[in-house]
């Protein structure tokens, strides 16, 4: 096991004067990076539904209902709490079994560098498989219902989780120390760019770039579109977070994913993407009536 070492007893107290410090940086960096990259969003779509304009963007219509903004907001700070909540509690928990979670050790410089890959890699099919097991009947209502409440999310619907989901979500870092080598760093720059990627895929406009999200060879990545579509459109598809391999592999993508991708991107956008579920992917074509001759119908 990485970064749990066996320790000689210790107290609480010594442990948390020795885990404190990382605990409130990792909390403040959440804090501020969630507030930066949501604001960022926020003022960009106010100016753009301010000037009419529909570019990248996935709905037109005033998307946010009464009290939504303000349940996911509060629902957000709840969730980053719990998520160091339960960094707290798994250091003093692992404690108890003589253990310390600790990066003080230092690892081989190629361990450090695949560390980087490998905790997005990790956490993309982890978000994968857990949010399937939260879409069974049973587990639906009490864990993930809360993020669905937001059929049209918004920036501040990315942490907007029950207490269940939050906890769940907020383990995955633990399970990666515990498993993998890695270091403080690793864990920044993952919370880093999983705040900005989770905030941008609810934020309404779709930003991502084709060759990443829909061009042959390396159109791996889910956009904004693609987890809209999850909230908005099919809740039983787009379960994948930063890329379409689990989706494909398990054919659970919305078969119309490209199609309103293309939409939302094109210059004749008009934010009427979901528009096009109602009509057929491909209008049938019509068989030509063969018009008879008049000497023919004789
Ligand atoms: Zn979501
Ligand atoms: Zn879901």
């Amino acid at each position: 096991m990485f970064n749990l070492l066996r320790y000689r007893p210790m107290p609480v107290g010594a442990m948390l004067h020795h885990n404190l410090p990382h605990i409130r940086d990792m909390a403040i960096g959440e804090f501020l990076s969630y507030l930066i990259f949501g604001l960022l969003f926020f003022v960009v779509l106010a100016w753009m539904r301010h000037a009419g304009v529909f570019r990248f963007r996935i709905r037109s219509e005033n998307r946010d209902k009464a009290g939504q903004i303000g349940r996911e907001a509060a629902n957000s700070a709840r969730s980053i709490l719990i998520f160091n909540g339960v960094q707290i509690a798994t250091r003093i928990a692992a404690l108890a079994f003589g253990f310390i979670m600790t990066f003080e050790t230092p690892i081989p410089l190629w361990q450090a560098i695949i560390s980087f890959p490998l905790v997005m890699i990790g956490h993309d099919a982890y978000f994968y498989w857990l949010h399937r097991f939260m879409h069974l009947p049973a587990v639906f209502k009490p864990v993930h219902r809360e993020h669905h409440k937001s059929a049209a999310p918004t920036v501040f619907t990315a942490y907007s989780l029950s207490l269940g989901e939050a906890f769940l979500q907020g383990i995955y870092p633990i399970l990666f120390v515990t498993v993998f080598p890695c270091n403080f760093w690793t864990l920044i720059f993952f919370q880093f760019v999983e705040i900005a990627h989770n905030v941008a895929i609810h934020s309404g406009l779709d930003v991502f770039p084709r060759p990443l999200v829909v061009g042959r060879r390396f159109g791996w990545l889910c956009g904004a579109v693609y987890h809209d579509m999850h909230h908005g459109v099919s809740i039983r598809h787009n379960y994948g977070l930063y890329s379409r391999f689990w989706d494909r592999l398990m054919k659970t993508e919305h078969p119309d994913f490209v199609r309103i991708y293309e939409y939302v991107h094109s210059r004749g956008n008009d934010g009427r993407a979901y528009g096009l579920l109602a009509a057929p992917a491909k209008p049938a074509p019509m068989r030509a009536e063969r018009v008879l001759e008049p000497a023919e119908a004789g």
